[in-house]
């Protein structure tokens, strides 16, 4: 069996960012890439900038519905009555000049024609029931601003400008964008191939009859949505007994043509805790156990070119591990920009008494005090087994490593959720 290099000894565990530091550099970044439509474009990293093609608008056009007229032609003493002498469509351009004294009737995301230098709503003009004039009102005239209502060519975008950066995980406005310049596809890096397992003879997947000593696995339902939602291709591995050789086999095969290998449990210092070992020998651990809480026993390491991360088996643990060490890690290889999650600024209205040492997450809600502001409401229990608690909560209070503990009314960060791609 080969050594652990690192970073575990009692004095001394790594804090979640000498971690995430020590990790990062050994994480490559995929570069293949897929061409895919923009439909199937949402939430696909982007593999190169998109620079635009064209103007947007292409063209001057109307931003109301009303009439294109000449300014000058106005009076702000008496109403002046213009003459309609065509129509400008959405899709159906005025061919020709307007000249001084005409007007033309325009909708909304029609050309301006030739000629005239505004447009005015057509609720501010009396119109002829035929629509072969127009009254406008002197105080309506004399409020008419040079090019008023009219969206000028390129005001959105202009050709040439950088649109969307490599590294950008699309949102729907971006791929609305992309297709504002008449782009079908994008090119996206690949989806990261994602092994999963759980492992532990106590767990039995949901639908069957359990035995007495037995509980549901869940792990995977929490680790493959969040997977899911970050857009990687999951192979679920199912549950793996705690059999040393069912754990080497399942390991070696999957890291074997996986981008990443995600366990939950077996990680921590029981005699059935067979993951850090089978990792060690079948690869290399570049560190085990981190200084946070939930997560303590995190296994970060390598088989081949496939990293490993090896999870605690706790529900709560798993997903809080997920979302501070693992997710930051999957940004990088999936070519992402680094997102860090906005942390708020709230009050505590609870009182937690701890040492300091670990950076430590409590699950909280946040209600809003009319006098006092947001403040964080914890879970009545502290367990990392409580899943409830995760569904209880709409986020996570984080004290930094030098907390001594905190009192109602202190400041502390709240990361909710949805800053954490849960929502
Ligand atoms: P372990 O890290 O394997 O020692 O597991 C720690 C605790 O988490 C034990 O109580 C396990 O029963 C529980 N656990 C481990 N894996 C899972 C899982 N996939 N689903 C639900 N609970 C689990
Ligand atoms: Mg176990």
């Amino acid at each position: 069996m080969r050594q652990i290099d690192c970073c575990d000894t009692a004095d001394h565990l790594l804090t979640l960012a000498e971690a995430i530091n020590a990790a990062l550099p050994t994480i490559p970044t995929l570069t293949e890439t897929d061409a895919v439509p923009l439909f199937e474009a949402y939430g696909r990293v982007l593999a190169t900038d998109v620079v635009a093609g064209l103007d947007a608008p292409p063209g001057d056009n109307s931003a109301m519905d009303g009439f294109a007229l000449h300014r000058a032609d106005l009076s702000s003493t008496v109403p002046t009555r213009l003459p309609v002498t065509g129509q400008a469509l959405a899709g159906h351009p005025y061919r020709g000049y307007v000249p001084r004294g005409g007007a033309v009737r325009i909708t909304t995301g029609a050309l301006i024609p030739e000629g005239p230098d505004a447009v005015i709503m057509q609720e501010q003009c009396r119109i002829d029931p035929d629509e072969t004039w127009i009254d406008i009102e002197p105080h309506h005239a004399a409020r008419l601003k040079p090019g008023e209502n009219i969206r000028r060519r390129g005001e959105d975008v202009k050709a040439g400008t950088l649109l969307l950066p490599k590294g950008r995980r699309l949102r729907p406005q971006d791929v609305a964008l992309a297709a504002g310049q008449g782009m079908a596809t994008l090119a996206v890096i690949r989806r990261p191939r994602i092994a999963i397992a759980s492992t532990g003879d106590e767990l039995y997947e949901p639908g069957v009859a359990l035995p007495s000593g037995a509980i549901y696995e869940s792990n995977r339902y929490t680790l493959i949505g969040l997977l899911r939602r970050l857009g990687c291709a999951v192979t679920d591995l199912g549950i793996l007994r705690d059999d040393r050789e069912v754990i080497l086999s399942a390991l070696r095969e999957a890291a074997a043509t996986h981008d990443v290998l995600l366990t939950s449990g077996g990680v921590s210092v029981g005699t059935a805790d067979w993951v850090k070992e089978v990792i060690a020998e079948l690869g290399r651990i570049q560190f085990w156990r981190l200084a946070v809480k939930p997560g303590k026993p995190v296994t970060f390491g390598r088989i081949g070119d496939c990293l490993v991360l090896g999870l605690p088996g706790n529900p709560v643990s798993v997903m809080v591990a997920f979302l501070m060490f693992a997710r930051p890690l999957l940004f990088k290889l999936m070519g992402m920009e680094p997102i860090m999650p906005v942390r708020w600024l709230v009050t505590a209205d609870f009182t937690f008494r701890r040492k300091p040492g670990r950076r430590e997450w409590l699950r909280a809600q946040l209600r809003l005090d009319p006098e006092r502001g947001h403040r964080a409401h914890l879970y009545p229990t502290n367990s990392s087994g409580a899943l409830s608690s995760l569904c209880w909560a709409d986020g996570l209070v984080e004290l930094p490593e030098d907390c001594a503990g905190v009192l109602p009314g202190d400041v502390v960060d709240y990361l909710p959720f949805s800053e954490l791609g849960v929502d």
